[in-house]
């Protein structure tokens, strides 16, 4: 990623952080760097290994799910909850309201796109779960794809 955007990223992570009166500490941001230069959903202990390797600090498994957990509440980054990894918001810079995710995953090379769902869909599956005597408490939608590259791959086999 080219260092500008990474910039960009960061300082408009940082003015998030400031108006949910969440500190970007030196670890949370650097946690939040190591996914933004990965541009792939990464598991908490890859986030350790890399983060070893980069800062030469050990950080305790547990502080950066505690990290992770803080940076999804705003969200920054977001939980793949089928891959148990976690990716950066692709909405960072954008300046529309953050809508409820869909994340399509690509089962051939671990690509995500993230989209936002539209609010119809959200009141349509909520009107079916309740119809079910059931409630929704995580919209997140996680769709198991493959992408435009992957697919033409496939078809050339
Ligand atoms: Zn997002
Ligand atoms: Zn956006
Ligand atoms: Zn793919």
């Amino acid at each position: 990623m080219p260092n500008n955007l990474q910039a960009a990223i960061l300082s408009k992570a940082a003015q998030i952080c400031a108006n949910n009166g969440v500190k970007l500490t030196d670890k949370r941001k650097n946690v939040l760097t190591v996914l933004i230069d990965a541009n792939k959903p990464l598991s908490a202990y890859e986030i350790v290994d890399i983060y070893r390797a980069t800062h030469q600090v050990a950080l305790a498994p547990m502080s950066v799910y505690r990290m992770l957990d803080t940076l999804c509440s705003l969200p920054l980054v977001h939980k793949l909850s089928s891959e148990n990894k976690y990716l950066v918001c692709s909405h960072i810079t954008c300046d529309h309201a953050h809508e409820t995710p869909q994340f399509l995953i690509c089962k051939c090379c671990g690509k995500v796109a993230e989209r936002g769902i539209q609010s119809n869909v959200i009141t349509a599956l909520k009107d079916s779960i309740e119809q079910a005597d059931f409630q929704l408490i995580n919209s997140q939608i996680e769709l198991q794809c493959l992408c435009k590259d992957c697919a033409q791959n496939v078809a050339k086999k």
